[in-house]
């Protein structure tokens, strides 16, 4: 029998996303969507790991699965870190990718190359029902184009250009974001402890 492992989340291109990645192991994987009656967990926290923590620890003690939470965003440089733990919300209770994107470039309109750095942040942790919890950090580094470019992904991918590229998120491929991106990082040094908190085998 497999083992069950409930990924906190409802956003279903991320959970696309995290399912590229673990897909071939021998585990069940669960959403949100798949378990009945669980509450929103709010985003209080002040770093990206009280969030990741808070939801993974509630979630494992309510559903009994070993749980995997996620909190990411974007850290501009030239914003003093902002969006961060607000990418979210960043354009305000009705926001949307397309407000955020919107209120981000009209931020940094005058600004030169140099100084539109910026970096994604994924911080996970996994927790289980006993109340263990592990945490990784994931960090893709780039800077934030002029204008928006390509269709895939979600957030602020058309406007971020991993270093080394000269394409946004938004114009690679699934595999190819996966590779590099904060989440995709985050993941595999999430791997070794997945392995030992689930304890299956062969799946490195
Ligand atoms: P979450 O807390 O992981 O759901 O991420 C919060 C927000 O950060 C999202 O709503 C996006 O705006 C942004 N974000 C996180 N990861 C990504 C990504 O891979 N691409 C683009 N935006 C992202």
């Amino acid at each position: 029998m497999p083992q069950n492992l409930l990924i906190a989340t409802r956003n279903s291109k991320k959970k696309r996303e995290l399912e590229t990645i673990l897909g071939d192991w021998d585990v069940n994987l669960l959403t949100l969507d798949n378990i009945e009656e669980m509450p929103e967990i709010e985003e209080d926290g002040a770093t990206f790991a009280e969030n990741a923590i808070k939801k993974a620890q509630i979630i494992s003690a309510l559903s009994g699965f070993i749980t995997l939470a996620d909190d990411s965003g974007l850290e501009v440089d030239a914003l003093g870190g902002a969006p961060g733990i607000f990418s979210a919300r960043f354009s305000g209770i009705d926001a949307d990718d397309e407000k955020n994107n919107h209120k981000l470039l009209a931020l940094m309109q005058n600004l030169s190359e140099v100084n539109r750095t910026a970096r994604f942040v994924c911080l996970i942790a996994i927790a289980t029902p006993e109340g263990i919890v592990q945490t990784v950090e994931g960090v893709c580094k780039g800077k934030i184009d002029i204008t928006r470019r390509g269709q895939g992904g979600f957030g602020y991918d058309p406007l971020f250009i991993p270093s080394g590229f000269n394409k946004t998120f938004a114009e690679l491929s699934d595999e190819e974001k996966n590779e590099i991106s904060h989440r995709g990082k985050a993941l595999q040094e999430a791997k070794p402890l997945l392995q030992r908190i689930l304890g299956v085998e062969g799946v490195m």
